[in-house]
């Protein structure tokens, strides 16, 4: 039988796993399965040529228990309101199992960004906020930057918005630029978090971080971050890079700088100097310690599993693994760090910017990474203590840790 790869339909299946393990009361099982409010709307966006485009948008606010929903907002020509919902259950997972005060939520616009000129990009990101102004707010749901979103265009966005409202409000959005209200620290925050994680299970498993061989699949804010903190700080050999043109493999280990330099002046990272060329697939089943999808959903599929050779596969990117491949790579013994913790700290730091907002008083970096590691650090050994006492696999101790949470949030508030 073929794998049902919608990214919704996984969600769901996830949590109905999660939930047969803690015998979940049914009608609390029923509701968590659901996004609580979702929001579909047009776009109309005058073009540079005079014309004008419709583009179709959604925002999903999954859950809300736990505080204002949170997540971020894709501009992706492959973007559907399944994959919106998706993301946003994997949200509030995230949000639950990092213990930040969030819910879960997401926006999506189906549209090609590198068709886009900057001008049609700042009208359809200003259209966007336009469309979804009345429905969120510091109190009710926070966008943030994610696939193709960049701290330029939640610049535009929150603009948009204080014009709307006549009132400073930067708390309404993260990711945003400094200058801006946003958070030292936020940039790299996610590969970060991540790498925080990658740590711990790397002491788990007795693997020494110095010199061990990665490849991350993925260059955009997430992967050439990670990509950069692998090599310079944890001291990782970062054998082979990509992003969706193709990637690049080194024995000796890739250069942040030198893949940058090349990919900002071509717009890709193959042909990069000194490097060999390889397709995404080869990438995805070198023989390395660690491997990082840090690209989009469903990357390692029942097709792939099985030639997986990396001891430790961290998920940088949502949803990159599916359930059938999950069991495959948890038969082979991988050490799978799920989805919604590794990339975790994205959303963290998205926090510690909300309350930086809040105070109007600013953390330097070092700060920001300590209160950081600190977070990823205790979501981590809840999750892998959860997996142990429960004997599940990591994901599912995942959804353990996040899903006892919400629920409580939602018994609390008497919703159920
Ligand atoms: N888009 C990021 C994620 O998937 C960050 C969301 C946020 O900061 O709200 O976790």
């Amino acid at each position: 039988m073929k794998e049902n790869l919608n990214p919704f339909a996984i969600a769901q299946a996830q949590l109905d796993e999660a939930a047969a393990v803690l015998q979940l009361d049914p009608a609390m099982h029923a509701f968590l399965r659901e996004p609580m409010r979702e929001f579909h709307f047009t776009i109309p966006v005058r073009m540079d040529d005079g014309s004008t485009r419709v583009f179709k948008g959604f925002r999903v606010q999954y859950n809300d228990a736990r505080g204002p929903a949170k997540g971020g907002i894709r501009f992706h020509p492959d973007e559907t309101i399944d994959t919106v919902r998706a993301l946003a259950a994997w949200m509030t997972w995230k949000t639950a199992v990092a213990d930040v005060p969030l819910g879960g939520g997401k926006g999506g616009v189906i549209c090609n960004p590198r068709e886009l000129s900057q001008n049609e990009l700042e009208r359809l990101s200003r259209g966007y906020m336009r469309a979804i102004a009345r429905h969120i707010g510091l109190t009710k749901d926070v966008p943030a930057p994610d696939v193709n979103t960049h701290p330029q265009i939640m610049a535009w966005m929150l603009d948009e918005y204080e014009i709307l409202t006549g009132k400073h409000e930067p708390g309404v959005i993260t990711g945003k630029p400094l200058e801006l209200g946003g958070s030292a620290g936020r940039g790299p925050a996610t590969a970060m978090g991540g790498m925080f994680t990658i740590r711990e299970a790397a002491k788990l498993l007795g693997i020494q971080l110095e010199g061990a061989t990665c490849a991350i699949q993925g260059y955009g804010n997430v992967g050439s971050h990670a990509h950069r903190l692998a090599s310079d700080v944890f001291g990782l050999k970062v054998v082979a890079v990509s992003d969706e043109f193709g990637g690049i493999y080194n024995e000796h280990g890739l250069s942040p700088d030198d893949v940058t330099r090349h990919q900002r002046r071509t717009g890709k990272v193959i042909d990069c100097p000194g490097t060999e060329n390889i397709t995404n697939k080869e990438l995805l089943e070198l023989d390395v310690d660690i491997l990082i999808p840090a690209a989009i959903e469903n990357q390692i599929t029942s097709a792939n599993a099985n030639n997986i050779r990396a001891k430790i596969v961290a998920e940088l990117a949502n949803g990159p693994t599916t359930p059938e491949a999950d069991n495959i790579l948890n038969d082979k013994g991988v050490y799978i760090i799920p989805d919604f913790l590794c990339n975790a700290g994205g959303v963290t730091v998205s926090y510690f910017e909300m309350v930086q907002n809040a105070y109007q008083f600013y953390w330097d970096e070092s700060l920001v990474n300590e209160r950081l590691d600190k977070k990823m650090t205790t979501a981590f050994h809840a999750v892998h203590n959860m997996a142990q006492a429960k004997k599940v696999d990591t994901r599912v101790g995942a959804y353990l840790v996040a899903v006892n949470r919400v629920a409580e949030a939602v018994r609390l508030r008497g919703w159920v």
